[in-house]
């Protein structure tokens, strides 16, 4: 399968590591929206939050729970982050292996554009 992420998942392709377990890694965007921008992904291949089927709903979870602990190693814990998950085309999803996004290092507004 072609999917970046799972490339960047298995080590094919380099980055950015902020975060890794056994079902979970976390990299910075290559793209960063924010001084901050860490994306963390399942190891695992789910193309869009509609194809997560029940028995792996546990993997959000853990995408949430990574996020959280990265947010405080780096600092963000308490003046605060953003964390988003885009879903297909209306969603703003470009890449279609699901992702959490964990924003950063400057006040957000909101509602997003
Ligand atoms: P989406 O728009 O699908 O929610 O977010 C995809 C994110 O992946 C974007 O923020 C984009 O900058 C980032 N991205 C795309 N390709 C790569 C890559 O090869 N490496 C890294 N580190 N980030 C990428
Ligand atoms: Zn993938």
């Amino acid at each position: 399968m072609d999917c970046i992420f799972c490339k960047i998942a298995n080590k094919e392709i380099p980055a950015r590591i902020a975060f890794e377990s056994d079902r979970v890694i976390a990299f910075h965007d290559l793209f960063p929206q924010a001084p901050t921008h860490v994306l963390v992904i399942p190891k695992t291949h789910i193309s869009t939050l509609n194809d997560v089927p029940a028995e792996q709903a546990p993997v959000l979870g853990e995408l949430v729970s990574a996020a959280t602990t990265i947010a405080k190693e780096l600092g963000l814990a308490d003046a605060g982050y953003r964390v988003v998950m885009n879903c297909n085309a209306d969603g703003g999803q470009s890449v279609y292996h699901i992702h959490l996004h964990l924003l950063g290092g400057r006040h957000m507004a909101w509602p997003p554009g």
